[in-house]
């Protein structure tokens, strides 16, 4: 059933498009069943975790001051390492975000004359400075730790090879990304990083294994820490936070390690003792509750725009059909006007500041300008949706989240909307593309 025009009609969309968007998503269907699934599974590992805990209506309240004894916070962690299967988890609001999640799990757990190696190419732009790759203040090459990196096959493959040369007797850490970030590689399924973990373990045991999870929790019914990894690491303004999660970061995994980011975070002989929760508490907990189902309507999100754009004959990454492990979708328009009719029209369908018009700016740390759509509840808040896109060849965006799956929806009609407006597109190339997506359903 659908629910007719009228009310696409009332926020801006014509018919040309809201049809298109119609049949597109007819035709997904039976994939986004597949989603379904997987979120009621990953409500159930969720739910489990908390009444095994016995959360309670204390747990929601909150500490000040030094946070001794603070019970929810002390919870939280418990159900965060049962929903991760991880001895033990870290999940403060005194991590900001995620680069400082994975700084801080990094940091905690090497030593001067350690080497880290990343076996996945190069790691997300933030970390290049967190590792010294690009020099920094605070670096950890300041501190002496060295850092390897061996790229992936061209086909996207691991050079099993190369790895095995580049770990020696100092190689201390490995660090995984499973999102691509900005990159075109493939994102990596848990899968693919089991068996990439075990092929390490099977060299050197002892080596710590850290997957940077960003974007990734609860994509699958599974988790890098269910396939060998001693640390998965992420931000709560992303999938875990559900959307309600004001601030925060995570790290789950063996309790050795998750001690030695405790100590890092607040102070050696203090860890996980201190720390308050503040009135952060009731948003976590539910914000975690509500993430699978969050995650779902982001990953329907992506997998509809990209049918969508697709159809019209636009590069998107991944394609229609690819399974998928993150929820980022990368849409190339090949003209800097299309990158910022997209953002501009993503950002008309926000619930806070659709009235506001974004534009192209110099983003410090960046060497192309950016354009950034963002009409969030929580400032940056990319589980909500949103879209950013450097103004440079091959002038792609970048686009994830959506609370629900009718928001991300109604985003991208909108976004889609603005190229039609703006002249990048004609209503007829739109028809075009319905009349064909109306034959393969057939
Ligand atoms: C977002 C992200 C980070 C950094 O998180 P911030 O909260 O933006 O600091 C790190 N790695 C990946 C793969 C990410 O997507």
């Amino acid at each position: 059933m659908n629910i007719g025009y009228e009310m696409y009609e009332a926020l801006g969309i014509s018919r040309e498009v809201y049809e298109y968007g119609e049949i597109v998503a007819k035709r997904l269907t039976e994939r986004f069943a597949g989603i379904d699934a997987t979120a009621e599974y990953n409500q159930l590992k969720v739910l489990r975790g908390m009444q095994e805990h016995q959360v309670s209506e204390a747990c929601l309240l909150g500490t000040t001051g030094y946070g001794y004894n603070d019970l929810g916070r002390d919870t939280l962690e418990k159900v965060y390492a049962s929903v991760f299967h991880t001895e033990d988890a870290l999940v403060r609001p005194q991590i900001t975000c995620g680069t400082h999640a994975l700084a801080l799990a990094l940091m905690s757990n090497l030593r001067p004359g350690d080497e880290i190696l990343s076996p996945v190419g190069k790691p997300y732009d933030t970390l290049e400075e967190v590792i010294g790759i690009r020099p920094s203040r605070g670096s950890l090459a300041e501190y002496g730790v060295t850092y390897a990196q061996v790229d992936l096959l061209p086909d996207g493959g691991f050079d099993y090879e190369n790895i095995r040369k580049a770990i020696n007797g100092r190689t201390r850490l490995v660090t995984i990304q499973r999102s691509k970030g900005y990159q075109t590689r493939p994102t990596l399924s848990v899968a693919r990083i089991g068996e990439l973990i075990a092929f390490v373990k099977g060299i050197r045991p002892d080596v710590i294994c850290m997957v940077d999870n960003c974007y990734g929790e609860f994509v699958e019914t599974r988790e890098p820490s269910d396939v060998g990894a001693d640390m998965v690491v992420g931000s709560l303004i992303k999938n875990p936070g559900g959307g309600l999660a004001p601030i925060g970061g995570y790290i789950a995994g063996r309790r050795e390690c998750v001690e030695n980011a405790a100590y890092r975070l607040t102070s050696p002989g203090l860890g996980k003792e201190v720390g308050a929760s503040l009135g952060a508490l009731k948003d976590f907990y539910q914000g975690f509750f509500l993430a699978p189902t969050v995650t779902a309507g982001a990953l329907k999100g992506a997998i509809f725009a990209a049918n969508l754009y697709e159809g019209l004959g636009y590069d998107v990454v991944p394609d229609g059909r690819e399974s998928r492990h993150d929820i980022i979708q990368a849409v190339t328009f090949g003209t800097p006007e299309g990158v910022v009719a997209f953002c501009q029209g993503i950002q008309a369908a926000a619930p806070v500041d659709s009235h506001v018009t974004p534009e192209p700016w110099d983003m410090p740390g960046y060497d192309a300008q950016v354009i950034m759509a963002a009409g969030a509840f929580v400032s940056g808040s990319s589980i909500e949706l949103s879209a950013d896109g450097p103004i440079k060849p091959p002038y792609a965006v970048y686009f994830q989240g959506g609370l629900t799956w009718q928001h991300a929806k109604f985003g991208i009609l909108r976004s889609l909307q603005a190229l039609v407006d703006k002249g990048l597109l004609e209503a007829e190339d739109v028809v075009e593309a319905s009349e064909k997506s109306k034959k393969s359903l057939s």
